[in-house]
């Protein structure tokens, strides 16, 4: 069963909970940074198989956190997911071209949230589990 580990960047309290036990019910490890200058730091750190990472964040937005961690050779590669309350295609393709690896739309769909991380985990499996 699944224990990668996962970090969350997420300001919002009730958001990070909701992530968070949605993960860690499906046998995730998680851990968390309410900003992204902790998040970046626990990325280096941690070296977690996959971030999410909220867009609205204190300090600077997940867009240039994302930047970050691309020109920083320790997190470079780490698969990184916008979560985000902008789902509209226009953000969406802004999402992709950015560089992030996906994106989970805000609210949380909660029947279809393990799907979504396990389709970024390991994405030729996707749509072959409910
Ligand atoms: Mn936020």
């Amino acid at each position: 069963m699944a224990s990668e580990l996962i970090l969350i960047v997420e300001d919002n309290q009730r958001n990070l909970k909701l992530v968070r036990d949605l993960l860690q019910y499906q046998g995730y490890r998680t851990i968390e940074a309410d900003n992204p200058a902790d998040g970046l730091q626990l990325a280096r750190s941690h070296q977690p198989s996959l971030i999410l990472m909220d867009i609205q964040l204190p300090g600077m937005d997940g867009i240039t956190a994302l930047r970050y961690l691309r020109n920083d050779p320790m997190t470079a590669d780490i698969l990184v997911v916008a979560l985000t309350a902008f789902a509209m295609k226009d953000d969406q393709t802004r999402f992709l071209d950015a560089g992030f690896n996906g994106y989970i739309a805000k609210p949380i769909d909660i029947k279809q949230f393990a799907q979504q991380i396990q389709a970024c985990l390991h994405p030729a499996r996707e749509g072959d589990e409910q």
